[in-house]
């Protein structure tokens, strides 16, 4: 799998960068009755934080929430994803190697070396992984009273306008496709599920689409394969539903001895299918189509709140609908994917898709109790707080 380390060290370089800022106690309006007083928040550590990472970017998603665990100055336990072995035996041996072991920890296992680690008691658990464990994960640490991060999965939508141009419309579709299939054929939490497209318009997308992607998967390495033997059949699970192979207008093949999928574009595949009621989680991509672009907003409503919603349209006051009649983790127009390595905006879901921000200075506030100090003076004193409270006190 192909994963982009740059990102990460930008982020880390980011944090570098900022952290004396973020760090300072941080003036607040003290009450006029109290004065002279002085009130601040000042952020200290957690403690000892507790990171379960996932395997679709294997670095990122363990080292990013590290990296701001310990800028907040706290001390690490990380458990990488057993299927992603290479990268969780490459943690362990390097983390050690380059930072203080006992500011980081690379503990190694499955689930039941997870299941162990959450009999503990931690300051804080950032989860990233499926709904199904993460509420395993909640259910465990609600003994301790830790609190959790849920970084979880959901079917992100992408909205298509027609848009007006030739030019246009071939952009929008190479960010589409590009972030559907070239970035771990679709095992992605923020890849787009599913798109959404004016009835008249959908041909043309279509067509679009089908170009596109032959150009980018013209070689077969441009394609990752699917993780392993389980996500592979849960995946063709999904076409084996008549109603829904009889959706597919492109692509369809699956090949389980190298555990790959075609990429696969599906029309109006039933609404209650699997493939529209779970996370996909793979190269299949139905194209739902509306009446009028507007009837997006409430098919995107109608569904559990995703991780992020993507629309690609030039129409300012569709934006604005979008962005203020929709609830996500994230909204990007024009492209798919990239708000993931936009430091300075907050990553996470809501509802379903999890709970908890983090990335750059929402990792170092996600990670940090934020202490409130209040400063007074013995300059002035006020009895009329004290009792006994007569008349001449309370001014009658
Ligand atoms: P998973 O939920 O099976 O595993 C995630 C982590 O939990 C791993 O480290 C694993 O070892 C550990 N684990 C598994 N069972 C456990 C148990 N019983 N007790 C304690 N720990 C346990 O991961 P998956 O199903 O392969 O992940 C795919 C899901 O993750 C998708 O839904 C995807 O969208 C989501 N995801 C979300 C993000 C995000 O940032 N929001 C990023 C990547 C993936």
């Amino acid at each position: 799998m192909l994963e982009s380390l740059g990102a990460l060290v930008k982020s880390v370089n980011h944090t570098l960068k900022n952290l004396e800022r973020w760090a300072a106690p941080e003036k607040a309006q003290a009450p006029l009755v109290s004065f002279p007083a002085t009130a601040l928040v000042v952020p200290e550590p957690l403690g000892v934080v507790l990171v379960f990472s996932c395997w679709n970017l294997p670095l990122g998603l363990a080292l990013e929430p590290v990296s701001g665990a310990l800028a907040a100055g706290n001390v690490v336990v990380v458990k990488p994803s057993e299927l992603a072995p290479s990268t969780a035996a490459f943690l362990a041996t390097n983390i050690p190697r380059y930072l203080d072991p006992k500011a980081v920890k690379v503990i190694l296992g499955g689930p039941e070396v997870g299941e162990q680690l959450m009999e503990h008691r931690w300051d804080k658990v950032l989860f990233t992984g499926s709904a199904n464990v993460g509420r395993l994960i909640l259910t465990k640490a609600a003994k301790h009273l830790t609190p959790v991060v849920l970084e979880l999965g959901s079917k992100c939508p992408c909205i298509v306008d027609q848009l007006d141009s030739k030019r246009d419309r071939q952009i929008a579709v190479n960010r589409i496709a590009g972030a559907k299939w070239s970035v771990c054929a679709g095992q992605a939490c923020v890849a787009i599920d599913y798109i959404l497209v004016e009835e008249k318009f959908a041909p043309i997308l279509i067509d679009l689409l089908k170009s596109t992607v032959k150009r980018f998967t013209a070689t077969p390495e441009c394609m990752a394969r699917i993780l392993n033997t389980k996500h592979f059949q849960r995946l063709s699970n999904f076409l084996d539903d008549d109603r829904v192979a009889r959706s597919v207008v492109h692509g369809g093949s699956v090949n389980q001895k190298t555990l790959t999928i075609e990429p696969t574009i599906l029309l109006n595949p039933p609404l209650d299918s699997d493939i529209m009621t779970e996370e996909i989680f793979g190269p299949l991509l139905p194209i739902i189509t509306v009446k009028k672009i507007e009837d997006t907003i409430k098919f995107v409503t109608s569904m559990p709140k995703p991780l992020a919603i993507y629309a690609f349209t030039k129409n300012e006051k569709l934006k604005h609908r979008i962005i203020n009649e929709t609830s996500s983790g994230s909204i990007t127009f024009n492209d798919a994917i990239v708000q993931y390595v936009v430091e300075g905006l907050p990553f996470g879901g809501i509802g379903q898709s999890g709970f908890g921000q983090y990335h750059g200075k929402y990792s170092f506030e996600l990670f940090s109790n934020k202490k409130a100090v209040f400063k007074r003076s013995f300059l002035i004193e006020f009895m009329f707080r004290y009792p006994p409270w007569d008349d001449s006190k309370i001014g009658m």
